[in-house]
């Protein structure tokens, strides 16, 4: 039997059906994992995903109702703390860290007896649009292994899109869960600033980062959310907002529904295919009883060069941190492994993706410079944030590609440190102003650099953007238009 891309309500049935059991189902997942070729994996939990899924077993044989995700396998980005589970942020400074506990996500998935696959590659330290900067090297593209993933959830993406696990958590700083969703032909969930705790999650740019993740579907997302979104003491920045039954208000239709479509997000230089793409989703949206109009957002320039600013301050700030001493170093051992431990210099431990953000981030914020560039971009951020606000006023949601292009050649990252500017360009303006945001896919298109694996080409991602705690809004678009295509339905062959 095939288990892969069945939804988590398919697996839920199953589970309380005892059709399957979650030891199987784990051991099916781990399976896949091992005969892939996609390097979507830095490191692979068997031992302890096989006992977590025993313990969902027993759970499950003992009487009353089982938690949704109970028994069901997933897979985590290298950026969640995971008790006794290497995380390594991709990075060389903490190869061998080991966490003494988990994220506040993870811990509420354990809750859930949920069972943890492994630990997914990514950009390091999510520094970047396309897996190429992780110290263990590229995640390949499911739909075409010559092409990037995109990133920096790369292995998040690849993981979903080659059926590897059902879902797979991310972070978002400024499109690193949109970007790869769009790449790999899945849905991406960029929660709301303050929706998912970050708690025991690395940190990138801490008034940026997001906690979302990668599934097969808007439904999927929307009872994965409902599970790990809320107020966590831990983050003061998650606020005393309800988490709504999100998938009980779901409708097939959009009536009512005023969709903006800024004008700005069509650049110059975007792929033609993607752009007929999106606007043939726009149609169809139309058709599902939702109102269109054209809106303006000038700022939308703006947001790339606020970004640039911002990012790497927050970056030199938290990679503080990483002093070479408090990290990178064996916890427990005996006096001969503490012999053997090293720590690792700045110097080694950080590749160039970093250290260049150190430095930027540090010129930024130096004294004599602080006005002139990291003042001045907090002031057109505001102007960015009042923005959406405004437009918030007069539409429900707004909908635009998630990336200029499709996935882009392997390499094509490596030796350009603007590509993550470029590749993310629309999807930073929403991170700028802490909105919530969903990548879905909605179609092929062919790239313009060089062939496609096939003649229908490369996912294209359709991005709606709402307005903060406005999940119910995105994901109501995002599931109307799921029920009505089957672009979601379509999977690599590997
Ligand atoms: N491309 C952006 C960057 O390189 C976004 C990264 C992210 O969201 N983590 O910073």
């Amino acid at each position: 039997m095939d288990f892969a891309y069945l939804s988590l309500t398919e697996l839920r049935e199953k589970l309380d059906k005892k059709e399957i059991s979650s030891v199987e189902l784990t051991k099916y997942f781990l399976g896949r994992i091992k005969k892939s070729d996609l390097n979507a994996f830095i490191t692979v939990s068997e031992e302890e995903a096989v006992q977590q899924a025993k313990a969902a077993d027993d759970f499950i044989a003992s009487p009353g109702e089982n938690p949704f995700l109970c028994g069901i396998p997933y897979a985590a980005k290298d950026m969640f703390l995971t008790k006794g589970i290497p995380t390594t942020a991709a990075s060389e400074i903490l190869d061998n860290y080991i966490p003494p506990y988990d994220a506040t996500v993870i811990g509420k998935l354990k809750d859930q007896k949920s069972v943890l696959l492994g630990k997914l590659n990514q950009d390091q330290f999510a520094h970047g649009s396309s897996g190429e900067t992780s110290a263990y090297g590229p995640t390949k593209n499911p739909w075409d292994k010559t092409r990037l993933t995109g990133g920096s959830s790369s292995g998040s993406g690849a993981s979903v899109s080659a059926g590897l696990s059902p879902f797979a958590l991310g972070t978002d700083t400024g499109g690193s869960i949109r970007n790869p969703a769009a790449h790999c032909g899945v849905t991406g969930y960029k929660p709301t600033y303050g929706r998912v705790s970050r708690y025991g999650v690395i940190a990138m740019a801490s008034s940026l980062d997001s906690i979302g993740f990668l599934s097969l579907s808007v439904e999927d997302a929307a009872h994965i959310t409902e599970i790990i979104a809320g107020q966590d003491p831990k983050d003061s920045t998650t606020g005393q907002v309800e988490v709504p039954a999100y998938a009980k208000n779901f409708k097939n239709n959009l009536n009512g529904v005023k969709i903006g479509i800024p004008k700005e997000y069509f650049i110059e230089g975007m792929e033609e295919g993607v752009k007929a793409k999106v606007l043939e989703a726009v149609k169809e949206l139309e058709k599902l009883g939702a109102q269109t109009v054209e809106v303006s957002l000038p700022t939308t320039r703006y947001a790339q060069m606020v970004y640039a600013i911002i990012c790497p301050s927050e970056i030199s700030s938290n990679l503080a941190r990483y002093d070479g001493i408090r990290y990178g170093h064996t916890v427990h051992g005996t006096a001969k492994d503490l012999m053997e431990v090293y720590t690792r210099s700045r110097a080694e431990g950080f590749g160039d993706e970093a250290k260049r953000r150190i430095m930027t981030g540090t010129y930024v914020l130096s004294a004599g410079y602080y006005d002139a560039y990291y003042k001045k971009a907090q002031k057109v951020r505001s102007l960015i944030i009042k923005e959406f606000a405004e437009v918030f006023k007069k539409v429900d949601v707004l909908v635009a590609p998630a990336t200029p292009s499709v996935a882009t050649k392997l390499g094509s990252a490596a030796d350009n440190p603007l590509h993550g500017y470029i590749a993310d360009q629309l999807n930073i303006p929403a991170s700028l102003a802490g909105l919530c945001a969903i990548s879905i896919p909605c179609g092929f298109a062919r790239p313009s650099d060089g062939d496609a694996p096939s003649l229908d080409g490369l996912p294209v991602g359709l991005q709606i953007i709402g307005p903060q705690f406005g999940e119910q809004k995105i994901f109501n678009v995002g599931y109307a238009y799921q029920q009505a295509t089957d672009w979601h339905k379509k999977h690599p062959l590997v």
